[in-house]
């Protein structure tokens, strides 16, 4: 029998290579593993609402008949130990194996740890799967006191949702601005504000030197500055690490994650790696980045679909991401790092603004609060590489969209010359 396509790790990337093999027309096996046992789901819900309703159910990112009805052997529950190379096979954890013609990696990422003391005791917890969401839900009905690790933007949705849900929160950030270098300064201390403005108590430019417990179960969270921060939950929220082991085991060469050409292969053509797990050098920035968002895991597990079936088209999808923190939809295009200059539009006192970032006269991305059209309109101009001035910017919306339908019309006289 034909081995087909063997896809490892059942999350956002996973299911889409899977799917976009039969959209795509691929016809031979496809074999999608996971090590989790549920009907794969959206990740983004978890930390925005599931962990605040005790009656939210897990959204699945297809019904159960999709895989049968695509001839999609869906193997909940099976973690691979092993990819054998020359033998093109895998080693199933516990037994077995899967042969191969084709592999791809949608292995995904894994909440980093803290060596902390008191790090073991009951009520730590971090945020990556549904088992995580469901614990959090639980532990959360029997606190009062929650103590957030890391404001980052898994942590801050953690920190608002349970905010909502009544219970006191605490966000703890080593770094003296939230959000890391995620996003500019300016939005960053917006979000602080908010989130103060709903109770959240907001502590940057501290670490926490340990974790007391009493019962087995952690009782507070105690500075370096030895202020005892109540918490009978501490959830642990300082990034995550690509789950490259695998890959690394098997001589593919890895970096911070696996390293990928433009089409989506490995060191090892036959093997491609998609999602959070993989890195490559990015056509927008020239630098190697890896990208940790669904944007990126289902537009590259499409482009590895298309690899698959022979068509050679490089990686260029504009990224994008959205962080839902409280009244807060902050959504951005492009990436901003690097930038030397911006405009604003909109009004951060009505929690409604935008920031277009610039290097010289080059667009490089926006980042967005509540300004849902701003960031759409941004996902269309740099989609067609379009750079707007900075004076077109600040003379508004409309004059962005007039810029860029003339641009569209330019554009093929432009190719054609
Ligand atoms: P994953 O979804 O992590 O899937 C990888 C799967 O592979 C996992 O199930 C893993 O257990 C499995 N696996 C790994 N190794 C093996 C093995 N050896 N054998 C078998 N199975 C294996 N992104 C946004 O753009 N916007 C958001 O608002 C947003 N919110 C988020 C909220 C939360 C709580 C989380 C956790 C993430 C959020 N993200 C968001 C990020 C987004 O979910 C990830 O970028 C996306 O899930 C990456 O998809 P992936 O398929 O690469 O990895």
């Amino acid at each position: 029998m034909k081995s087909g396509v063997v896809i490892v790790g059942a999350g956002h990337a996973g299911v889409q290579a899977a799917a976009s093999l039969r959209e795509e027309g691929y016809d031979g096996p496809v074999i999608l593993v996971g090590d989790e046992n549920e009907l794969p789901y959206h990740k983004p819900p978890l930390s925005k609402t599931f962990i605040k309703d005790a009656e939210a159910k897990p959204q699945p990112l297809r019904g159960e008949a999709f895989y049968s009805g695509n001839a999609i052997d869906f193997r909940p529950g099976v973690w691979i130990d092993r990819i054998d190379i020359g033998a093109r096979r895998l080693d199933v954890s516990g037994g077995g194996a899967i042969a191969f013609e084709r592999l791809v990696l949608a292995t995904g990422s894994r909440p980093r740890l803290l060596k902390l003391y008191g790090g073991e005791l009951a009520g730590v917890v971090s945020l990556r799967s549904l088992a995580d969401a469901r614990l959090i839900r639980e532990l959360s009905a029997q606190s009062e006191d929650v103590v957030i690790l890391g404001g980052g933007f898994i942590g801050l949705e953690i920190a608002a949702t349970l905010r909502a849900a009544g219970r006191k929160v605490t966000v703890v950030e080593a770094l003296e601005r939230l959000l890391g270098r995620a996003v500019a300064p300016a939005i960053a201390a917006h979000v602080r504000q908010r989130l103060e403005a709903i109770g959240v108590r907001v502590l940057t430019g501290i670490t926490i030197a340990r974790l007391d417990g009493e019962g087995g179960r952690v009782s507070a969270a105690i500075t370096s500055g030895g202020e005892r921060l109540p918490a009978q939950m501490v959830v642990i929220g300082i990034g995550v690490v690509p789950n490259v082991e695998l890959a690394e085991a098997a001589g593919i060469a890895v970096g911070n994650g696996i390293r990928v050409d433009q089409h989506m292969q490995s060191s090892i053509p036959e093997i491609l790696a998609v999602g959070d797990a993989a890195s490559y050098r990015h056509w927008f920035t020239g630098g190697d980045v890896r990208l940790e968002s669904v944007q990126n895991a289902t537009d590259q597990a499409r482009l590895a679909a298309r690899t698959i079936l022979g068509h050679a088209e490089p990686y260029s999808a504009v990224p994008w991401f959205w962080s839902d923190i409280g009244d807060m939809k902050l959504q951005m295009v492009g990436l901003t790092q690097g930038g030397d200059s911006h405009v604003v539009l909109g009004e951060p006192a009505e929690n409604k603004f935008s920031i277009y970032h610039y290097a010289g006269n080059r667009l490089l991305g926006i980042e967005s609060i509540n300004r849902p059209a701003d960031h759409m309109l941004g996902r269309k101009m740099l989609g067609a590489g379009f750079s707007p001035t900075p004076q077109t910017v600040a003379a508004g919306p409309d004059a962005l969209k007039a810029a860029l339908a003339a641009f569209r019309t330019m554009e093929p006289a432009k190719a054609g010359a």
